[in-house]
């Protein structure tokens, strides 16, 4: 059988970002309010500074404003809400991201749900959630990471009506999330977590198959249905090494698309936030000019 082809997630991230650029010099023509984005991040975990850090980067090159406000990891939960309401309540920032996982302290549905939705740039607030429930993707911003999975697909012209989708997952952040936004394409899914019984049976199933676990290399391609499509969302750390959920070798030789770790999903999350901010701005120009 041949080789999968590589959904190629640092080349797609790299055009949405081109474009993005393009929308942020013409709106630094005519504006002297730019989109900003101002990601929160509390305590001092190895993992969360790379990430944010990689937002802000990308946000820099890109043209957008960024600042990222960081917390001792002792901050309380009655400091963290003042400072979204502060944020909330501020004009020049468009958009609102809360690094997760916050310490364990804090309460982080009750962080997330205080966060204006119109600056909810992650798409975690429980109004936006509720928005993609009902299927108003229009209305909402969506999770970067799922989102930007279909944006993905889409760039390859991936099927996904009428296909059977595994999602290995049920977070909050990826595995709800992306089950919802393949079911609205009309794939028929199946979640699976840590107490569904016989997963390789599931797998062997799957037409599309979402892997987001966090546990290393865990499905394998012997597993694989051949000719899947194999989305890897796990970023593990692996004898110094990063690696994602997937057995990539294997699962190259069983799969008829998979994407790579590193390259694949994570630069997809970072694009779609940009995107998101881009968007939650235009809306509130859009909103301020209805109320002018
Ligand atoms: P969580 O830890 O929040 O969720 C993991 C999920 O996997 C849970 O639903 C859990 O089930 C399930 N699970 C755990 N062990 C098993 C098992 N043995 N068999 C089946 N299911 C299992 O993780 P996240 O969703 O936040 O992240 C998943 C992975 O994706 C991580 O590696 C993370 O680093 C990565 N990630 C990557 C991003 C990117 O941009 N590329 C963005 C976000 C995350 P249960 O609910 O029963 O506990």
């Amino acid at each position: 059988m041949a080789m999968a082809q590589i959904l190629n997630g640092k080349e797609v991230s790299d055009r949405v970002l081109a474009q993005l650029s393009d929308e942020l010099k013409a709106i630094s023509t005519i504006s002297q309010t730019l989109p900003k984005l101002v990601v929160v991040l509390v305590g001092d975990d190895a993992a969360s500074q790379v990430y944010v850090n990689k937002k802000a980067k990308t946000a820099k090159t890109i043209g957008m404003a960024s600042e990222v406000l960081v917390f001792p990891s002792e901050t309380s939960q009655a400091t963290l809400l003042e400072e979204i309401k502060r944020l909330n309540s501020d004009a020049s920032v468009h958009g609102i991201l809360i690094q997760l996982p916050l310490p364990k302290h804090l309460n982080s549905l009750e962080v997330l749900s205080a966060i204006d939705p119109a600056k909810d740039v992650d798409g975690l607030h429980p109004y936006s959630m509720g928005r993609l429930l009902v299927g108003d993707l229009e209305n909402t911003n969506l999770p970067c990471t799922p989102s930007g999975i279909m944006t993905l697909l889409k760039a390859y012209n991936v099927p996904i009506a009428g296909k059977h989708a595994v999602v290995l997952g049920r977070s909050n952040i990826v595995g709800k999330p992306i089950g919802l936004l393949l079911l609205q394409e009309n794939a028929t899914v199946t979640y699976c977590h840590s107490r569904t019984p016989d997963l390789e049976s599931w797998i062997a199933q799957a037409d599309i198959v979402i892997a987001a676990v966090g546990i290393p290399k865990m499905v394998k391609g012997s597993s694989l249905k051949p000719g899947s499509v194999v989305v890897d969302v796990g970023i593990n750390r692996l004898d110094g090494k990063l690696v994602g959920d997937v057995d990539f070798e294997s699962a190259l030789e069983k799969a008829s698309f998979i994407t790579p770790v590193p390259g694949g999903v994570g630069p997809m999350t970072i694009a779609t936030l940009m995107q998101n901010t881009l968007s939650c701005y235009q809306k509130s120009q859009e909103s301020a000019l209805i109320s002018s």
